[in-house]
């Protein structure tokens, strides 16, 4: 008797273990008097329990750091921009946009793993210079070990993996790398838009055996939410945060 609720114990741990994590994507956007990349939205992400909320990092032109997701705020490209000309750019829900190390006091309040994505600067000498100031603010915060960096940029992803304290973990968005390639450079895996996993689902049993972690973007329908978890997905960075979690029940 003893053994067999041993073994029911195993049984369920295994497949806990097995349920991917949820990560909100943007924050969690869609709930009340929220907005992508907001305060609340991380504040949001964290009342519902999410494991991760995601959100866009940009450098101005003197050196700060800001969280959007677009290039431009109110017609102003942050990358071009000097901070003073974005500091005051409101969100859609009347916030004023968060710089990086304002997310960042707030995070400190939650339990959130932060999934950082590093935009692509045009400048690489800037993006550069945004990743050495991205790191030192999770540094100074205390918080390196509750961040995952994210990045469409190649270059951003190699000085990630070379710069971040050991045993961070870097994904790259851009879907055109096999497991085996980023296993080489040092990623942690790919994070790629599901469209990807599903013409190479041969890239998700790869990612296992070389013992790398697999994530997806953005899925937001019942449906494909079911084909990543049928499937062994890691991660799954979603606009419907709920709805993936009543459906992990
Ligand atoms: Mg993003």
């Amino acid at each position: 008797m003893k053994k067999l609720i041993l073994l029911i114990m195993l049984a369920t741990t295994a497949t806990c273990w097995s349920q991917p994590w949820v990560v909100a994507h943007r924050g969690y956007w869609k709930a009340d008097g929220s907005a992508q990349n907001s305060r609340r939205s991380l504040v949001k992400a964290d009342s519902i329990h999410c494991w991760g909320s995601e959100f866009d990092v940009w450098m101005s032109r003197d050196g700060v750091l800001f969280v959007n997701h677009d290039e431009t705020i109110n017609g102003i490209e942050i990358q071009k921009a000097k901070a003073r000309e974005v500091r005051d750019q409101k969100l859609s829900n009347g916030e004023t946009i968060p710089t990086l190390e304002q997310l960042l006091q707030v995070a400190q309040g939650t339990t959130l793993q932060l999934v950082c994505e590093l935009k692509p600067h045009d400048d690489k000498y800037q993006e550069a210079q945004a990743i050495k100031k991205i790191l030192k603010l999770f540094k100074k915060y205390g918080m390196e070990n509750r961040v995952t960096y994210i990045t469409f940029s190649y270059p951003g992803m190699r000085l990630l993996i070379q710069q971040a304290p050991k045993g961070t973990e870097v994904y790259y968005l851009n879907g055109e790398l096999s497991p085996i390639t980023l296993k080489t450079l040092g990623s942690a895996g790919p994070d790629y838009e599901y469209c990807i996993f599903k013409s190479h689902p041969e890239w998700i049993q790869e990612c296992e055996q070389l013992g790398m972690k697999t994530n997806v973007w953005t899925v937001n329908k019942r449906e494909d939410l079911q084909w990543c978890i049928d499937n062994g997905i890691d991660y799954i960075t979603t606009n419907e945060p709920e709805l993936l979690q009543q459906m992990l029940k």
